[in-house]
């Protein structure tokens, strides 16, 4: 404590989410901002089960940390880890849905964490994949390896943002192949995207996976958005995402 007092008093920490300092016993985020967020809730991930994931069966069982709201702090949060290059937001994350994974999912049988992968030239642009943290973040929590290489995204698919749960499914049809099934087969396989909004590409990231040989696919998500939310996940200008970060 003394020293994270007398670190913070020279290069004070920030919040990722409202950029005020952070006390000596907070991490990554206020207690103030935690206490803002909407928790997705039993109810509501049973729902969005539902409507996701059971009727093209292939996610045995799903879990969402957070509610994305527009305009709030967890918008900031998101956005601090997928376009401002905050890679401990997504670790603070992945951290967190892991803990919710302990309490919640106590019959889940993990045996590998994969992120949703980008596509190359995306991945170029951005310099990272940002579910690749949240994954890590999950790793420490559930003593569980993560495997980037074992799905690849094939196809540089269109921004999802305006398509409708049709649209979606058509675009991201086809977008993953498996680079090594042989890791797959028989593997019990925790699926992590940073937001699940219609569940469209973690079907399709499961249906390779289900057909490469993998025994049980789960999907987890930092955050469960409605349609109506895409707009707002969408990149801010980087001038508004630089006067909003922390640096
Ligand atoms: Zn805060």
């Amino acid at each position: 404590m003394f020293f994270t007092s007398l670190f913070d008093f020279f290069l004070p920490r920030l919040c990722f989410s409202c950029t005020q300092k952070l006390n000596p016993y907070e991490n990554h985020v206020c207690a103030l901002c935690l206490a803002e967020f909407s928790t997705a809730g039993k109810t509501r991930i049973d729902r969005e089960y539902e409507r996701k994931f059971r009727k093209a069966g292939l996610v045995e069982d799903f879990q969402s940390l957070y509610v994305f709201e527009k305009g709030k702090g967890i918008q900031t949060l998101i956005h601090s880890l997928k376009y401002g290059g905050k890679f401990r937001a997504g670790i603070f994350l992945g951290e967190k849905t892991g803990q919710l994974i302990q309490q919640n999912c106590m019959d889940w049988k993990i045996d590998l964490i994969v992120p949703v992968p980008l596509h190359k030239l995306k991945k170029l642009g951005r310099g990272y994949n940002q579910s690749f943290y949240i994954a890590k973040g999950l790793s420490r929590i559930l003593k569980k390896p993560v495997d980037e290489s074992i799905l690849i995204r094939k196809k540089n698919t269109l921004s999802q943002t305006n398509m409708d749960l049709a649209e979606r499914e058509k675009n991201i049809r086809n977008a993953f192949s498996i680079k090594n099934s042989a890791i797959a087969a028989g593997k019990n396989i925790l699926l992590v995207d940073d937001v699940i909004t219609t569940g469209a590409t973690i079907n399709e990231c499961a249906r390779v996976l289900k057909y490469a040989g993998a025994n049980r696919v789960y999907a987890v998500s930092a955050a469960i958005a409605d349609l109506s939310d895409d707009q707002e996940i969408s990149p801010l200008s980087i001038q508004s995402l630089e006067q909003r970060l922390p640096v």
